[in-house]
């Protein structure tokens, strides 16, 4: 997946091949939430700027971070929304993207600052908003490169990125059957002080694993088809003898015969960084692993302090994470490795590079990875996307562009109306149900009789 997606050499996001179009919009081949409604990136920068009130709106050091930002879109709403409330908009010292590829980030940079120079810098690149010379906007390859500092208040916004990291995919199977007596006794070693037994040791219960990509025989490839298909790793692998038992989520499905799970370290490295950066590292685990690098190595660049697996304490935590992908709210994926292209399912293994490659995206091993890392967070959710919208008031917001819009401009309010319908849409292949939306917040201690506070759109309200 990553290869397919980010490789320097025809990686799907990071070709460098001049192209008229990208892969988003009704040309390209999906479209996400931010494309399809304005309202989208302003309910996000909405719900930031409540929890920027909840939590006592510091009036300095917050940074603004999104990860795989895509055209921008969803930044360039939030940045409109929180011009609305100077004081935040003021709070904040820089607008972090972490984005791996060339020409995404050139549309962002076009997008978010306009005429303004992209100039390189230590970590990436940087330049201004195109709304206010003083707010700096930095572009990074790798979260590991975003500095990492106890006073700063972190606001971080994954939307559909971690669909886009690799996954690793394992198959409970049964042991062998015990050997024969004959294959007992072609397995005997002869020294020469006599025969003895092998010393392998024949497991007696299920073991994990691996689903491996491998080319196909060349008598099961036809005309048309890729040249790829995921078989299984005859023995054993290093990722299937540590990464399945990292959780007991995983372990309990050892047993079942042909239980399928997918795991993506990456993912988890990169939830644990976030809640690190809310609520300071866990001091219980002294090796905490850092994320990969997307695409490229850059070792003359500092990399923040904790990536290198040194403590990092919060005395105060603050910031929050808002991560929406789609995925199963509780269960591990399965089966879920799929290409998409010109909008349509197609084989992952379909044309390497010009195929979308995505992945479900387990929740519950995000939040597992960021309450283990960090005993400063709360995680809230996931609940679906048509509830969180709902909750935070997409249908109000509709009806005000639309009564803006009025009579005179029937094409926008046929846009706004039917673009927040589908954002909401609960039905099966609705985006209201298959998009789910979780929040990691700082862990407030609730005394007795007292209740946990909610954020908004996770069954909060605002206290202004
Ligand atoms: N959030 C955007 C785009 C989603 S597509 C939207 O909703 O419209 C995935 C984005 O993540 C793209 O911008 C892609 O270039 C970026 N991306 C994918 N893999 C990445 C990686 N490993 N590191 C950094 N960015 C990555």
């Amino acid at each position: 997946m990553r290869q397919c997606l980010t490789s320097d050499l025809g990686g799907y996001y990071t070709t460098t091949a001049p192209s008229e179009t990208d892969q988003f919009g009704a040309k390209g081949d999906f479209v996400t939430s931010p494309e399809i409604s304005q309202i989208f990136g302003e309910l996000i920068g909405l719900w930031v700027v409540a929890e920027w009130i909840a939590q006592g709106r510091k009036s300095e050091g917050v940074y603004l971070m999104e990860m795989g930002p895509g055209r921008g879109t969803l930044m360039d709403d939030m940045l409109r929304t929180i011009r609305n409330f100077p004081p935040f908009a003021k709070a904040i010292e820089a607008v972090f993207l972490v984005e791996a590829s060339r020409n995404l980030r050139l549309a962002q940079h076009k997008l978010l600052c306009g005429g303004n120079p992209l100039l390189e810098n230590e970590i990436g690149h940087e330049s201004t908003s195109k709304h206010s010379k003083d707010l700096k906007i930095i572009w990074t390859e790798d979260i590991r490169f975003v500095p990492r500092e106890a006073s700063k208040t972190p606001f971080i916004i994954a939307h559909e990125f971690f669909d886009a990291l690799p996954i690793h995919v394992f198959q409970s199977v049964p042991p062998a059957p015990p050997p024969s007596q004959q294959q007992q006794q072609d397995s005997t070693i002869q020294t020469p002080t006599g025969p003895i037994p092998s010393p392998r040791r024949i497991p007696k219960t299920n073991g994990w694993r691996e689903l491996v990509v491998s080319p196909k025989p060349p008598h099961k490839l036809k005309a048309d088809e890729p040249e790829f298909e995921l078989t299984m790793a005859k023995a054993a692998t290093p990722h299937s003898m540590y990464l399945p038992e990292i959780s007991p989520r995983y372990q309990a499905l050892k047993a079942t015969d042909g239980a399928t799970i997918e795991i993506s370290p990456e993912s988890q490295a990169y939830t644990l960084d976030f809640a690190i950066r809310i609520g300071g590292s866990n001091p219980a685990l002294p090796n905490q692993p850092s994320p990969p690098t997307a695409t490229t190595h850059a070792p003359h660049r500092p990399v923040s302090s904790a990536s290198k697996a040194q403590p990092f304490t919060k005395p105060r935590p603050s910031g929050a994470a808002l991560i929406i992908d789609y995925g199963p709210a509780s269960t591990i994926p399965a089966n879920s490795l799929r290409g998409i292209k010109a909008h349509s399912r197609v084989s992952p293994f379909l044309s390497p590079g010009t195929t979308d490659v995505s992945a479900d995206v387990d929740f519950l091993a995000l939040a597992e990875a960021a309450v283990n890392g960090s005993p400063g967070v709360e995680v809230h959710g996931p609940v679906s996307q048509g509830r969180f919208l709902g909750a935070m008031g997409i249908r109000e917001r509709a009806g005000q562009l639309v009564g803006r819009a009025g009579e005179v401009d029937r094409e926008v309010v046929e846009r706004v109306e039917s673009g927040w319908r589908r954002l909401v849409d609960l039905g099966p292949q609705g985006m209201g149900g298959l998009y789910q939306v979780m929040a990691f917040v700082p862990l407030r201690p609730v005394g007795e009789g007292e209740v946990r506070r909610r954020p908004v759109g996770f069954g909060g309200d605002v206290k202004a």
